[in-house]
């Protein structure tokens, strides 16, 4: 299942951004947001559910497996970054950095996009999407459900 629908998005400057660099733990992550799945980490053992990537279940040290999400969430928390001299934020004008609530319970910190600063609240339903960097990378944003 592709839930990551790919946007091209020059406003985005994603090309200019520090990129990951994915390592044994992340690099499934990566891959499979290339493919257009978004994923996270669940424990085999206990259950719990993951995210950021890590070799093992922090809860109980079991071995995890990846589980592809719905790409739905809300927003947790988030903050309003008005200022940012490290290039190419600086041509972002103020943007917004989000701590998203997966429907599978993980959370991941992101960007939100399509959406005025001023109108993003706590439990906003939002859908995560990918701007493709080169054949092996893309980058999962999210922006408001309604606004698909
Ligand atoms: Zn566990």
């Amino acid at each position: 299942m592709n839930v990551l629908q790919l946007a091209d998005a020059p406003e985005l400057h994603v090309d200019a951004r520090p990129l990951p660099a994915p390592d044994h733990t992340s690099a499934p992550f990566w891959a499979l947001a290339a493919a257009g799945s978004l994923v996270f980490q669940r424990c085999t053992a206990c259950g719990a559910a993951q995210f950021y990537p890590r070799p093992l279940c922090i809860l109980c040290a079991g071995a995890v497996e990846w589980e592809e999400a719905s790409g739905e969430g809300t927003v947790h928390t988030f903050t309003v970054v008005r200022q940012n001299l490290a290039p190419p934020f600086g041509d972002l004008g103020p943007y917004v950095v989000a701590m998203v609530e997966l429907a599978e319970g993980p959370r991941m910190l992101s960007n939100l996009t399509h959406v005025e600063p001023d109108d993003v609240r706590v439990g906003l339903p939002v859908t995560a999407y990918a701007v493709r960097v080169d054949d092996e990378l893309a980058i999962p944003f999210w922006r408001p459900s309604e606004a698909r």
